[in-house]
């Protein structure tokens, strides 16, 4: 069985390996000169950077195996103990964000009206479960404005770069969602959770590798061989019979192109929703609730800096930033070096080929723009660099320039589910139903973190073996 796979991200990756190992000739086309769609990691002067996301949560089964096959488990590497702790933004200042659902009403990031408004969550009766509500009337719904602002809101910014009013809980966080459906309240079903300790605040475990999250789609990349073709985009399918034909370009780095058109038994999509756009499709039903999903843009900037020149502790995984805290713009930053430290428990020393950061030094991560502020996603560089820097010096109590520093942005970065979102999950179906042989993988469909991208992935290939 030959089968086309469009994009090589991790939606796509995952398919193609998983249709290979399951005997199957995957071809993956992917339009850029790299593999791993949004992850990449470079390492410069001894910083370490990812383009797009920094680690992944652990305990997910898909993603194990992966990994387990992939032959990358001894890279595997685990976030240190300190990352457990985090950070909000509150009154100009990082505060520490309850650890647990006991914390929620001993910690100083909510006052204690919100406090004693949250302990009323219990006895709020739950939304119809037909109803899509927003994220931020749910949070404020159950928890009351203060939760909205200081918890729900910089989460959303973390995970989405979204705008808790647009976002719909059920789609956007359906664990979330369902703890209210099936438990009839958050708190509840949090303290039932923490029994299970791995559960706490779903904070337990984050990873990466020892030489960045780009290992992974290396790995299968690499599993994959002359089945990978970069530089190749997708620009036409049509179908034929029962199977298709694929046809595009092969961008021959500044020398042109050449055109290709080859046939497939069916055809694995997982790039993004917008580029359906850019590709002539056969007839069948509307794409419009695809291709109109909204894509936050974001920008990534990196900067070192002398450890001595940095005032906070940087004991944590990083810091959100609300959007109430309108005197901050950055939407957040991760305390990189902080998180892997190259420092294992284990030994105690300390090793520069696995740390973030060179010895003395500390790397910051911090991302700007999102449905908050969209146009700073695509400051030039120069500019970014000094907003981001005016932040992190009162933020952070930074008192030196930076050693190091490293800007990307991407226009289109994370899809938003937003209210409405079932209507698009509905035409994907629609889509797959009307085109036999057309299977959809990617971080639209079973939710935006590298887990749930994989998870896509490797369901689609399951779909299209049977
Ligand atoms: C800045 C940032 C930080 C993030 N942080 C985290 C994090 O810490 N943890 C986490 O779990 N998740 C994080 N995420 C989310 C997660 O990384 C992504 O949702 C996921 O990696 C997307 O994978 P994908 O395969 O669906 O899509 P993509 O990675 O977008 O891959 C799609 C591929 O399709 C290709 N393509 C497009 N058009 C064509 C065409 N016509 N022909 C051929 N190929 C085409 C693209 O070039 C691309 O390579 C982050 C995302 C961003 C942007």
């Amino acid at each position: 069985m030959r089968v086309a796979v469009i994009g090589a991200g991790i939606a796509g990756l995952t398919a193609a390996f998983r249709l290979r190992l399951a005997g199957a000739e995957p071809v993956v086309f992917e339009a850029q000169a790299q593999t791993g769609g949004v992850i990449g990691t470079e390492r410069i002067e001894g910083f370490l950077v990812e383009s797009g996301p920094t680690t992944i949560q652990a305990a997910n089964p898909i993603l194990d195996a992966l990994i387990r096959d992939a032959g990358l488990e001894p890279d595997r590497l685990p976030a240190s103990k300190t990352a457990r702790k985090r950070y909000i933004v509150r009154d100009g200042k990082p505060v520490a964000a309850p650890g647990s659902p006991a914390d929620l009403v001993t910690n100083s990031l909510f006052s204690a009206r919100a406090q004693r408004r949250a302990l009323r969550e219990p006895l709020i009766p739950k939304s119809r479960p037909a109803a899509e509500e927003s994220v931020a009337d749910f949070a404020r719904r159950r928890f009351g404005p203060e939760a909205l602002d200081y918890g729900m809101d910089p989460l959303v910014a973390g995970v989405y770069g979204g705008d808790p009013k647009r976002l719909a809980i059920r789609h956007a966080f359906p664990g979330i969602w369902r703890m209210e459906q099936e438990s009839g309240s958050i708190v509840r079903a949090l303290l039932q959770g923490s029994k299970d300790k791995k559960n706490r605040m779903g904070r337990g475990g984050m990873f990466s590798f020892r030489k960045g999250l780009g290992q992974l789609p290396e790995a299968l990349s690499d599993a994959l061989g002359d089945r990978l073709r970069l530089s190749t985009p997708v620009r036409r399918l049509e179908r034929q019979g029962t199977g298709w034909i694929v046809s595009g370009d092969r961008l021959l780095g500044g020398h042109g192109q050449t055109a290709w058109s080859e046939s497939f038994d069916a055809v694995v999509y997982a790039a993004p929703l917008h580029a359906l756009a850019s590709i002539a499709l056969p007839e069948g039903p509307s794409l419009e609730p695809l291709t109109n999903v909204v894509y936050a843009p974001l920008a990534v900037t990196a900067m070192g800096f002398r450890r001595e020149h940095v005032g906070h502790p940087l004991d944590g995984f990083g810091m959100l930033v609300p959007g109430v805290e309108r005197s901050i713009r950055i939407l957040g930053t991760l305390f990189t070096s902080s998180i892997f430290s190259g420092i294992s428990s284990a030994s105690s020393t300390f090793r520069s080929d696995v740390a973030r950061a060179p010895a003395r030094h500390v790397l910051l991560t911090t991302i700007i723009g999102g449905m908050r502020n969209p146009a700073l996603a695509s400051l030039p560089e120069k500019e970014a660099y000094a907003l981001v820097l005016g932040d992190l010096r009162s933020l952070l109590n930074i008192s030196g320039e930076p050693v190091f520093r490293w800007h990307t942005s991407w226009e289109r970065a994370v899809p938003q589910y937003n209210i409405g979102y079932g209507k698009t999950l509905a035409a994907i179906e629609r889509l797959e139903a009307a085109w036999p042989g057309w299977f959809m993988a990617g971080n639209y469909r079973m939710g935006v973190s590298i887990g749930d991208a994989a998870k896509s992935g490797e369901e689609a290939a399951r779909r299209c073996l049977l």
